[in-house]
């Protein structure tokens, strides 16, 4: 009886994995039309500094809005970017979009604005990757100094110093570098000290947990070691007065605001005791 069912479940398995394999190839087509049918878009998150109460940047986050689909969320569509490749086009096309927006974002919330943007490690391995960058800048008309790149721990693992030199040719030529999902990945306290880093975001998940002694600590490390910290979605007024209370840099969520097209960014952020501003 049990061999039984251990066959059953074997043909539940490979039947499911062969469809996947299908799934994955439709969705790489739909991908690479959806590039060259404009259905990619950029929402905007701000970030804000709680102390001196003022926006002083947005992260630029993928938006697929299929015609066939619907909207597609990043991480069902990413991975697949990844694997195929896609991904290199897509970036590119997110830093010329991105940069485009930012002229009129600097116009709405001042010159300190800086706008930020993720990169995959696929993008930072390719070898042509950051001449690309700096003529797509060049193109813009936009200086490195207020452009932002978010990578993953992850990111960091792999091939260390190749990321390494990257990043430090990116940094020389004026981009400041984030490193996303603080705490989420592996990294070390001694690879925290190698890597060429302006900045952390803490990931979201310490802010729901309301790890007070966890968060202080990283903020102390942080300041030890020069770098600006982040916090990533913040949703409450009980976070936010937590995050401003321990001096954090900047703060990022639904709290401040829902990752929007330019044209719906709020003006100005109100910052009230209640949780939901919408
Ligand atoms: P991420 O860079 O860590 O971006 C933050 C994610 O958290 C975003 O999800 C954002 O919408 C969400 N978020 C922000 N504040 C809150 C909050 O208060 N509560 C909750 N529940 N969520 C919040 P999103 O837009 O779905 O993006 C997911 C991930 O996809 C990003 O994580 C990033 O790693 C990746 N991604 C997005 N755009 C790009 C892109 O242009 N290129 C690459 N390579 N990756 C991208
Ligand atoms: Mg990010
Ligand atoms: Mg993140
Ligand atoms: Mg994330």
């Amino acid at each position: 009886k049990a061999k039984g069912a251990g066959r059953k479940r074997f043909h539940i398995f490979e039947a499911s994995s062969k469809y996947d394999h299908v799934e994955n190839f439709i969705h790489e087509l739909a991908l690479s039309v959806a590039v060259e049918k404009e259905e990619l878009h950029l929402h905007y998150q701000l970030i804000y500094n709680p102390v001196r109460e003022e926006v002083i940047g947005a992260e630029a986050l993928l938006r697929w809005n299929s015609a066939n689909m619907g909207m597609i969320q990043p991480s069902d569509f990413i991975p697949v970017a990844e694997e195929t490749g896609l991904i290199i086009p897509i970036g590119y096309w997110v830093i010329r979009q991105a940069c485009k927006d930012w002229h009129l974002l600097k116009a709405e919330y001042g010159p300190q604005f800086k706008i930020s943007v993720n990169i995959s490690r696929i993008q930072l391995n390719e070898h042509l990757f950051v001449d690309q960058m700096l003529q797509i800048l060049e193109d813009e008309h936009v200086d490195p100094r207020v452009v932002e790149l978010e990578i993953t721990e992850s990111t960091t693992i792999h091939s260390m110093e190749d990321v390494q030199q990257t990043l430090r040719r990116l940094r020389a030529e004026g981009f400041t570098i984030a490193l996303d999902d603080f705490g989420t990945g592996y990294s070390s306290l001694s690879m925290l000290t190698l890597l060429p880093i302006d900045k952390l975001k803490i990931d979201r998940s310490f802010i729901w947990e309301m790890n007070v002694s966890l968060i202080s600590a990283i903020l102390a490390m942080a300041h030890a070691l020069n770098l600006q910290v982040i916090a990533e979605g913040i949703e409450t007024y009980e976070q936010y007065r937590m995050l401003k209370e321990m001096n954090c840099w900047g703060v990022q969520g639904y709290y401040i605001n829902k990752p929007a097209q330019f044209a719906l960014l709020p003006k100005q952020v109100v910052v009230t005791k209640y949780d939901t501003i919408f």
